[in-house]
């Protein structure tokens, strides 16, 4: 009997506190089946991840959590089995990677107003290359002692109304699902019922995106308040698409645990016969 199947996992190729090969490691210890790694704007986290999951019978789902942005919300689109190598992919995560440095440096240049803090504190958190968020800049107000710990940063100093925030830059949601079903992938909408998806994926907006080939919507997520996943629900009921659950694990850097919610496999299984950029890493266990 497979585990549990967790399909949202971040490393320290972006802002996960866990090494790829750390995170395939915690999945084994979770008992979990099937898990994705899912950094954001990067697939640079693919290799450690399928070496490490290499015998132990957990099944690696290589995948992309790509940043887009429309109105000043910020809409996360998860790309599962993309096709590392596509050009237009590539070019793109590039960009919003480029983008998200020099966000976080003019939201750096803005706190260091009024709190010890520059940009070489940043960089100390983040592995070299990684994708570039506040969460590193939350870990750097932490290292200097401003705040306890991240959560506790999103909540004053990093907070979107807190003063000191700026949004990033990054492609329309249509142009996320196009570049994701562009490099054979599978697209679903992260947390569809967290702040900035909620106000802006009006009605007319979804029957866009499913028209470009968006396949499913993320239900059972912590961050989908218990009042809005009526709506999404009927949403992905309306327009044919799946539903999933996952945890968006993100290590020691946020409360969020493997797990903690879950996808059907009748549902992954569809995820995987539709895509066509990758395939999961499977082996059996080593005896
Ligand atoms: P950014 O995309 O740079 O605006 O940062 C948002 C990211 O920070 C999200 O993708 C989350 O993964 C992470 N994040 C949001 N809230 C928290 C929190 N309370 N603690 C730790 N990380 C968080
Ligand atoms: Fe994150
Ligand atoms: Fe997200
Ligand atoms: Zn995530």
């Amino acid at each position: 009997m497979p585990g549990p199947i967790d399909l949202h996992a971040h490393s320290s190729v972006s802002d996960g506190t866990q090494t790829p090969a750390e995170l395939v490691a915690a999945g084994v210890a979770a008992g979990l089946g099937v898990l994705a790694i899912t950094d954001h704007d990067s697939t640079a986290g693919w290799d450690q991840a399928i070496v490490a999951a290499d015998g132990t019978g957990l099944e690696l789902v290589p995948g992309i959590e790509l940043s887009t942005q429309l109105d000043y919300a910020s809409v996360h689109i998860l790309g599962y089995l993309v096709d590392p190598t596509d050009a237009d992919l590539i070019e793109a995560t590039a960009a919003i990677r480029s983008e998200r440095i020099d966000r976080a440096e003019s939201m750096v240049k803005r706190i260091a107003r009024d709190y010890a803090l520059d940009w070489e504190d940043v960089l100390a958190q983040a592995t070299p290359g990684a994708t570039i968020g506040r969460p590193h800049i939350a870990d750097a107000l932490v290292a200097r002692g401003h705040v306890p710990d991240r959560s506790a940063a999103f909540r004053t100093i990093l907070h979107w109304r807190g003063g000191y925030y700026r949004p990033h830059e990054a492609p329309p949601p249509i142009e996320g699902v196009r570049l994701i079903t562009g490099a054979g992938g599978v697209a679903v909408i992260a947390h569809p019922g967290a702040r900035g998806p909620e106000r802006v994926l009006t009605e007319p907006r979804m029957r866009e995106l499913v028209d470009a080939g968006l396949f499913g919507l993320e239900l059972a997520h912590r961050d989908n308040p218990p009042a809005s996943r009526t709506h999404w629900a009927d949403v992905a009921a309306r327009y044919g698409l799946v539903t999933t659950g996952s945890s968006d694990y993100h290590g020691a850097g946020k409360p969020n645990l493997l797990a903690e919610n879950t996808t059907d496999p009748e549902v992954y299984a569809a995820i995987v016969a539709r895509a066509t950029g990758y395939r999961p890493f499977r082996t059996a266990p080593e005896a």
